[in-house]
């Protein structure tokens, strides 16, 4: 279900419902909770915007809690990265940041109080073991051997545990529920491991590690959260959860579940990130082919843009796989507004104007958007040899086609009407310049005579162009669905070879005076974000996205007709 003007999404529904029986006295506390086990990526976006998002919308609060259960796998870098992901999406959480691991003797406590009370027992099966005794989906599982342990041997052996007298897998602490239960998760899950591994915050004060479905749900107790929303696959945890904390006689918060977010050729999963990292297939998190938030930002998207992308989508109750194009829908949309327009040509072919003085060069003062003057003005040189496009001149045009072709008019935008009277060709018929000549009675693009000249295209003057490096980002998966690949391949064999293409551009020089983070159109390119990598006199441009191309279609359209 989408969230449309009328009628609410079910989470909100949800908490009207609270709101209207009383159930947490009117509050909304949401909380955001990520491992710190990677950087964050789109489908978290989907979770920042809708916690910190319904908080806001209620007058309520949004905790950041790290769930950091996981001592191996998990970085205080990953930490800063997080913190500052989620502050550029808006997340605000003033001093609510909160860890798993503060909670880790609160936690100990609770788990001490389960033995007393007979819920749970220290077990010494092994893991394979285990899970050999759990069963399955259509099998009950069997009770381990030592499930009947005394509270005062359970309690012995578990604060041994603690001391760090045990080795790594040994023994573990169990929930004692139901070994026949339909729902595999009831049966018995472990609360507790030993992992003798050092902490990134708790160092080696600790030789066990809370399970991370025994930690979530009492950190969202502990923290008063009212709902906890969290994605479909923990519906079945949700009575593990409900177990918990009612065997603890603990405050309960609603668990309300919603369909994580999908995207087409994109993988959203940490686990494989890394992968692509590690394996050098991409250059870091923040490499802008990533669906990373860190990539999407050197790519030059907005934040604005990815908050409007989910809630675009919407929350819904099932699961869906969104197309990227309506991301780049909301880039572009979110760019046309806010980026000041200029030249580059990326694929440059000389145009000499012949009847245009050698050593003339003309200034003309170009606002920086067409329909924004508050955006102000740059000074574009203008000279006898320039630069345009490969691609706006063809030496037979198709149909249509109004940029320049032997003989034809176009117009210089901003700057003058010019026709093409000659083509240079090397050997191998390619072109290597454009003889053409102007109309001096046509500046700013006007004819004097009243001749129609349709089209409009980019240039730059090549004595006063700057090179820049520009970096064309394309899918980084060939497939829709990147995990599906032949028997005995990993979804890496759906890469796209050819994801960033890098070129040498010729740019207006007002371009070059670009820094990092900022964006600019260039005309009938796309968008484009000077990057990090920019050095002194060589910028580096990103592209974010590109322009909505009508040649492109009009040009297959041509090509359907021919081969129709
Ligand atoms: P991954 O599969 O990438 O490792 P995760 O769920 O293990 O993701 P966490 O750090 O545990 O990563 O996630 C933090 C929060 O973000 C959780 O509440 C999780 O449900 C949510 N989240 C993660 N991926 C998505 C997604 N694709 N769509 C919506 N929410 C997501
Ligand atoms: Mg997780």
């Amino acid at each position: 279900m989408d969230t449309e003007k009328s009628g609410k999404d079910f989470i909100r529904a949800n908490i009207d419902e609270d709101n209207a029986s009383g159930r947490f006295d009117g509050a909304v506390h949401t909380r955001f909770p990520p491992e710190p086990n990677g950087f964050l990526h789109l489908g978290h976006a989907k979770s920042i915007v809708l916690n910190f998002g319904v908080a806001k919308e209620y007058g309520g609060l949004c905790n950041l809690r790290f769930d950091d259960t996981n001592p191996e796998k998990e970085d205080s870098s990953y930490v800063d990265a997080i913190r500052e992901d989620v502050k550029w999406l808006g997340g605000k959480w003033d001093d609510r940041e909160y860890y798993a691991s503060d909670y880790f003797d609160k936690l100990y406590e609770y788990a001490e109080e389960l033995i007393r009370r007979g819920k749970a027992y220290v077990d010494d099966l092994s893991a394979d073991e285990i899970r050999e005794y759990r069963g399955t989906l259509t099998e009950p599982g069997r009770n381990s051997p030592w499930r009947d342990r005394s509270v005062e041997e359970n309690l012995d052996l578990f604060r041994r545990m603690k001391a760090g007298e045990f080795p790594d897998g040994s023994r573990v602490l169990r929930a004692k529920i139901d070994m026949a239960s339909p729902n595999l998760v009831m049966r018995d899950p472990t609360l507790y491991r030993i992992r003798n591994a050092k902490h990134h915050r708790t160092g080696e004060q600790w030789h066990i590690y809370p399970m991370y479905d025994y930690a979530h749900c009492l950190s969202d107790s502990i923290e008063g959260i009212t709902h906890s929303l969290c994605t479909l696959e923990f519906v079945n945890n949700r009575e593990l959860y409900d177990w918990i904390l009612d065997a603890l006689g603990v405050y309960h918060p609603r668990q309300i579940e919603f369909a994580r977010l999908n995207l087409a050729h994109t993988i959203l999963s940490k686990r494989k990130l890394i992968q692509l990292v590690r394996e050098g297939h991409v250059k870091g998190w923040d490499d802008p082919r990533m669906p990373t938030l860190s990539g999407l930002r050197r790519r030059g998207a907005p934040p604005e843009a990815i908050r409007e992308f989910v809630n675009r989508v919407g929350v819904a109750r099932a699961d869906s796989t969104v197309d990227y194009g309506m991301l780049e829908y909301c880039i572009r949309e979110k760019l046309n507004e806010t980026s000041p327009r200029a030249m580059a040509v990326l694929d440059p072919v000389r145009v000499v104007i012949e009847n245009y003085p050698e050593d003339k060069i003309e200034e003309f003062d170009m606002p920086y958007h067409p329909e924004k003057p508050e955006f102000g003005s740059r000074i574009v040189p203008f000279a006898r040899e320039l630069y345009i496009e490969r691609d706006d001149f063809r030496l037979n045009p198709p149909p249509k086609f109004h940029r320049l072709s032997p003989g034809s008019e176009v117009r210089l935008r901003y700057a003058y009407i010019i026709k093409c009277r000659d083509v240079v060709l090397d050997d191998d018929g390619n072109v290597v310049e454009i003889r053409c000549e102007y109309d001096p009675d046509s500046r700013g693009g006007k004819t004097s005579d009243g001749r129609k000249v349709k089209g409009t295209i980019h240039w730059t003057a090549a004595k006063t162009a700057k090179k820049a490096e520009v970096r064309l980002y394309d899918k980084l998966f060939l497939t829709a669905d990147p995990n599906d690949v032949p028997e005995g391949q990993d979804f890496t064999a759906n890469l796209n070879p050819r994801s960033l293409e890098t070129r040498e551009a010729w740019i207006e020089p007002a371009l070059a005076k670009a820094k990092p983070g900022d964006v600019f159109q260039f005309e009938r390119l796309g968008y484009f974000r000077a990057d990090e990598d920019s050095a002194e006199n060589k910028p580096v441009f990103n592209r974010a996205v590109t322009l909505r191309d009508t040649w492109a279609k009009l040009e297959s359209a041509n090509r359907d007709r021919k081969a129709g």
